[in-house]
């Protein structure tokens, strides 16, 4: 049996759900998962923060676009924020000099020790030369924000369903036949978004031949230190992002801020680099830490040139790229979610956020369009 809509979405990630549920005003749209559950690979993995200062110019712009939704959601998605403050410290050691003056340019201020001692009291005065600070970094609660993504799309008639691998798809005439392991969709669009799996299923669509590198991130989870402040830390980072760490849930996350070139999968850490992690923190941290209560991994998948990708395919009717949006995919989602409508659905323009103007529609779409590789078919 084939299963007629208008949108298949690939990947039941924020990418995918929050593309559903911006499109399932406009559209029937079903998201098609290989995993039991939404959110299984790197949206359930992230250290869930908007950092505004993060990333090139492009993600940042996004960052920004993408407060207001996030900060003071509409109606659609529930009306309560989905930020709680946070703030963001960085850490120079001797020798860091030059990261330290290149943040300064970017809206971290500088911090005396003492102000700073009085917000992370177990700071090592004995290793630390310079501190830079901003209360402009906020705490997302992601599962709230993906399942408000999901409760929309429902609400407006649209599906996920799990446990259904994309296996192989075609156009056929005017529409795709995607081919999962249970059934055969048929679509007029199909939007790839796969996280670490893009530049695969870019490949089995026949699209052109752009280029992912999924890296592993690890993380560890060590109990707040005892009779400590640490649950209203801010997030700490090593300048040259060396390390950081953030309060997380009922525990202090740590990563190595690793970046390991690594095939898309189930990603695991591994121990050498929740040690190394564990070692920064404490090169920086008072804090002798004992046991680790739990460590994960996931993958930060990222095009070429750091951008994400989104638009249609230039060489195949009806594919669109929603990938590599590295170690920003939450942050960015409302704004993303929001281009993909706009492309797809231009009359959705009139009724968008004051921010989204037609202008900043047609810099993001050219700046982020599959486009700019330069790529055709013959060329992979
Ligand atoms: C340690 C760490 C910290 C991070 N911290 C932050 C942060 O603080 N802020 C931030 O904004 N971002 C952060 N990120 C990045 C963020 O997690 C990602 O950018 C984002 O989750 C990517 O979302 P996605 O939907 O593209 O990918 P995913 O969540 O991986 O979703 C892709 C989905 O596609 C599915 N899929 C793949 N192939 C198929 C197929 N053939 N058929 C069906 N389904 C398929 C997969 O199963 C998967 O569920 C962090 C990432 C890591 C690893």
């Amino acid at each position: 049996m084939t299963i007629q809509t208008d949108i298949v979405i690939i990947g039941a990630g924020i990418a995918g759900a929050s593309a559903a549920a911006a499109l399932s005003d406009y559209a029937n749209v079903i998201v098609l998962e290989q995993e039991a559950q939404p959110g299984y690979h790197s949206t359930g993995r992230s250290a869930a923060t908007w950092a505004p200062y993060y990333g090139p110019d492009v993600i940042q712009q996004l960052t920004a676009l993408s407060k207001p939704t996030l900060t003071n959601p509409p109606q659609s998605l529930g009306s309560s924020s989905f930020t709680g403050a946070r703030g963001e410290m960085m850490l120079a050691r001797k020798g860091d000099e030059a990261e330290i003056e290149k943040h300064k340019e970017s809206g971290l201020q500088p911090l005396p020790i003492k102000e700073a001692l009085q917000l992370v009291p177990l700071l090592r005065e004995d290793t630390i030369t310079n501190i830079l600070y901003t209360d402009n970094l906020l705490s997302i609660d992601v599962d709230a924000l993906h399942q408000a993504y999901i409760k929309k799309l429902k609400s407006n008639g649209g599906e996920i369903q799990c446990d259904n691998e994309v296996t192989s798809l075609h156009r056929n005439n005017d529409s795709w036949q995607v081919h999962t392991s249970n059934a055969i969709y048929s679509a007029p669009i199909v939007i790839k978004a796969a996280g670490a799996w893009a530049g695969k299923v870019g490949r089995i669509a026949g699209a052109i031949p752009i280029e992912f590198q999924p890296k592993r991130r690890s993380a560890a989870l060590v109990p707040y230190a005892k009779n400590s402040n640490m649950a209203d830390w801010p997030m700490i980072l090593g300048a040259g992002e060396t390390f950081y760490c953030t309060p997380f849930g009922n525990g202090m996350m740590i990563s190595p801020a690793d970046e390991t070139a690594i095939e898309p999968c189930d990603v695991w850490p591994e121990d050498l680099d929740i040690a190394t992690g564990i070692d920064l923190f404490q090169q920086c941290i008072d804090y002798d830490i004992q046991s680790v209560t739990h460590q994960w991994a996931g993958l930060r998948t990222f095009a070429t040139d750091g951008k994400p990708v989104v638009g249609f395919d230039s060489s195949i009717n009806g594919f669109f790229w929603l990938a590599g949006q590295g170690g920003y995919g939450i942050q960015t989602s409302p704004a993303i979610s929001e281009l993909c409508l706009a492309i797809i659905f231009p009359e959705s323009r009139d009724k968008m956020h004051a921010s989204m103007s037609g202008k900043t529609i047609q810099s993001l779409d050219e700046s982020l369009s599959p486009g700019r590789f330069g790529l055709s078919k013959s060329s992979s």
